[in-house]
């Protein structure tokens, strides 16, 4: 793997141009999660040609509805200057070689909201076109409502391939009109930003869901309600404002407010679990993302019709005992 960057790049504001935009024909291909939003947002911005490529459904009605000309996934690449590929991102590699790159115009600029298809190979972008990366830290439906309430949201940025002398500008203008560079955006190439994004689903992510299965089902074995432990892991909100502690005081110094119970506890344990292979494990996994290997198992696993996704999904029909526990809980505080 690459060594750690010396300097990383953070962009706001004032960064971009205001007539960025001014003369480019925006398509926004995928009206879903972020795709919406982000039509949204742009429009609310004054961003006035836009236009939304999608399939012909429930989505496009949607779009159209909103009072966005709706055009098929090829007709709106090849009306656009801009286009923001909004589909997720294990399609995008079925749709770029039929619907979008043979409908791209020379100078036309491509836009991602993730770099997985670029960093794994998915897809070959052509030659000609402009390739950027807008990647929120954000999910869509949160995006929308930062924006609307005058804050911003995070995003990693980068431009992959420069065409048209003008890559910089259109991405610091796209960041600037869906609200992004209100908070500030980090330059990261696609690669990193995929590697980073995957890594702390299946590392930290995983650990932390493993954790509170385990410790919910050790506590309801000891005798505890399970009331209070779905409250005490995370229905009172104090975990929350450990992670938010965290943010705003700093990892370490966040547990001056927690208390020396917590601290001495935290610590002692830490110790113990630090005597395991999670290093390793980790390790491993980061090897096996950065490789590709995670991509091209999730694409075989869309080939075959999704089976472990569909275990993942079925695995809780409100049946499971933590889904009980939340559920009167929830009942109890409402009273
Ligand atoms: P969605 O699952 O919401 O789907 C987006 C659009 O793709 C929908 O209009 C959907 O229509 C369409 N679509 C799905 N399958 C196909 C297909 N086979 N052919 C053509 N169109 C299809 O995606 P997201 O908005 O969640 O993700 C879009 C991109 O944004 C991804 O790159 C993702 O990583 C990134 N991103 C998403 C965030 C989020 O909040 N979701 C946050 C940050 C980045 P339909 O379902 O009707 O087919």
């Amino acid at each position: 793997m690459d060594s750690n960057p010396t300097s990383i790049h953070f962009f706001t504001s004032k960064d971009a141009l205001p007539d960025a935009l001014v003369g480019e024909r925006i398509a926004v291909i995928g009206y879903g999660n972020l795709g919406r939003p982000f039509a949204l947002n742009l429009r609310d911005s004054g961003v006035s040609q836009i236009i939304v490529g999608n399939i012909a459904d429930d989505y496009a009605t949607q779009a159209s509805n909103e009072g966005f000309r709706v055009m098929s996934i090829g007709e709106a690449i090849a009306s656009s200057d801009i286009a923001l590929i909004l589909l997720p991102d294990e399609v995008i590699p079925e749709s770029f070689p039929t619907d979008i790159a043979p409908n791209l115009q020379s100078g036309s600029a491509i836009v991602f909201a993730s770099g997985y298809t670029l960093a794994y190979d998915l897809i070959q972008p052509p030659a000609g076109v402009d390739v950027l990366m807008l990647a929120p830290r954000m999910a869509g439906e949160n995006a929308r409502q930062r924006f609307l309430n005058n804050e911003g949201f995070f995003a990693y940025i980068s431009v992959e391939q420069e065409a048209s002398s003008k890559a910089w500008k259109r991405l610091l203008g796209l960041a600037q009109s869906t609200g992004i560079l209100r908070a500030g955006a980090l330059e990261m190439s696609a690669l990193q930003e995929a590697d980073i994004d995957l890594f702390i689903e299946q590392s930290m992510g995983a650990v932390l869901g493993m954790a509170m299965l385990t410790a919910f089902t050790v506590g309801v074995d000891s005798g505890l309600p399970p009331e209070a432990m779905v409250m005490e892991m995370y229905m009172d909100g104090e975990m929350e404002m450990v992670f938010r502690s965290f943010r705003d005081i700093g990892f370490f110094k966040a547990s001056s407010v927690h208390g020396p119970t917590a601290l001495y506890g935290g610590y002692v344990r830490i110790m113990e679990l630090m005597q395991t292979d999670m290093y390793e494990r980790f390790t491993n996994i980061m090897e096996h993302i950065h490789s590709g290997g995670f991509a091209s198992d999730f694409q075989s696993e869309r080939q075959a019709g999704y089976p472990n996704l569909t275990t993942a999904m079925e695995m809780d029909q409100g049946e499971h005992p933590i889904s009980q526990a939340e559920a009167k809980m929830r009942e109890m505080i409402r009273g």
